[in-house]
Order: C-alpha cells, then structure tokens, then sequence
C-alpha cells in the first residue's frame, strides 16, 4: 500500500461519465479527485487569453511547465485556480472542449503536465481522471478502470450538462464535436486514447451513476482486502 492509500485511475473518451464517477468515487473513498483534463483545458484558456498561436508547440510547452496552476478540493469536486483566478466554469465551455484537445497533442505540454501529474498522483490516497492515466502517466495503478458509453450517449449527456448551466447547445453539432475530438485523442502519437493493460472495461450507456459507482466500489473493496 502506498503513504495514501490506492492509486486509482479512470480513463475513457469524453462524457463516459468519467468525472461524475471520479468525484464520487474520491469523496467516497476520502481521496483526492485528480482532475487532469482541467490541467489541459487550463493550458487552453491561459494560451488564448495571452494570444499564443496552437501552432506554436514551443511557447505551448513553456507556458504548461510555467503557468500558476492549482486545482484544489471544492465541496463535490475541484477549484481549478490559473494565476491566482477561479477559472473552473471558464474551462468548460465548447471552445475549450476543442482547444484542450489541440493543445494535447504537443509533446512538450504532455511531458509539463504528466510530470505534475506524477507528483501529485504517487503517494496514492487518489483518483486520477483522464486519457493517460493507466497507460502512461500511472502504468503501475493499483487499480484501473476505463469508462466508455456510445458516442450517442455521450452527446445526450454532455447537451444536458450544457443546458444546466444555462448555456445553448445544439444535439447534432455536440455528436459531431465529440466524434472528433475523440478521434484526435485516439489517433494522436503521443499517450493517445487506449484501454491501459489491465483496465476494468464499463460500458456506462445503460447505467445510472450509482450503478456505475457501486460496480467500481465493489472492485476496489476488493482490492482493499487483498
Ligand atoms: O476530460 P476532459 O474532457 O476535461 O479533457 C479535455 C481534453 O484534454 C481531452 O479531450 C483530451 O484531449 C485532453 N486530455 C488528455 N489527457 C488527459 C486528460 C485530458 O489528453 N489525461
């Protein structure tokens, strides 16, 4: 066992329901909830805002290992703080849903953020969400779980979530947006997409939260009584 506890890790392409299950499953446990995909959609926001060119791979890179980034427990899940500002509604908006993807796929960005990952992630006591987790950033996870619905699914729920928060969204444009942007994470060259060795596979479509939470729970009980 690790100084913390288990070291979980939960991946799979956008609206799996990894982030429900992530926040639930730390809270649960009393872990923390490791948000990566805010890391990457941070780097988004901070590059647009400076004006820094998405083809600019090099002042990418050094605004990912250089920018004031923290992301700290908040009520059900996490504040995500950039130079100092509560930036965790401005991350989640369609433009950077598109942006963070494009700005993982730089190689150097990937290295700045795995490395923070890695420090925060090893002592365990976590639930690390993302694309990576179990393949590259924590191959040696106690344990893995890799989330997927089908890309209906995924759109119906992410439409939802826009819609709670006001904002307004369109069904087909939604599909089309996380077809691609899945693609992009599954075809890039570095840490693309992938059920890591030794994943739980759960196919969320026809679940609710709690099921999918109590399936995970039972596996890490399990694994607590190893
Ligand atoms: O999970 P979330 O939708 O917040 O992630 C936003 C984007 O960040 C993903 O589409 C993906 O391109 C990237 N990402 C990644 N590796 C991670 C987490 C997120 O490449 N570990």
């Amino acid at each position: 066992m690790r100084a913390r506890g288990l070291l979980i890790t939960i991946d799979g392409p956008a609206g799996a329901g990894k982030s429900t299950i992530a926040k639930r499953l730390a809270a649960s446990l009393g872990y923390l909830y490791l948000d990566t995909g805010a890391m990457y959609r941070s780097v988004a926001l901070a590059a647009k805002r400076k004006g820094i060119s998405f083809q600019d791979e090099e002042a990418l890179a050094r605004l990912a290992r250089e920018m004031d980034l923290r992301l700290e427990p908040s009520g059900d899940g996490v504040r995500v703080l950039l130079e100092g500002e509560d930036v965790s509604e401005a991350i989640r908006t369609p433009e950077i849903d598109r942006l963070s993807s494009l700005v993982a796929q730089v190689p150097g960005v990937r290295a700045a953020l795995s490395a923070r990952q890695k420090e925060l992630g090893q002592e365990g006591g976590v639930v690390a969400e993302g694309r990576d987790m179990g393949s590259f950033v924590f191959p040696e996870a106690d344990l893995k779980f890799f989330l997927t619905a089908t890309p209906e699914v995924r759109a119906k729920r992410r439409l939802a979530q826009l819609e709670s928060k006001g904002l307004k969204a369109d069904y087909e444009k939604i599909l089309a947006d996380i077809v691609e942007r899945d693609k992009r994470d599954r075809e890039r060259k570095i840490a693309p997409l992938v059920v890591p060795e030794g994943a739980i596979v759960i196919d969320t479509s026809d679940k609710t939260p709690q099921e999918v939470l109590e399936l995970l729970l039972n596996h890490v009980k399990g694994k607590l009584h190893d």
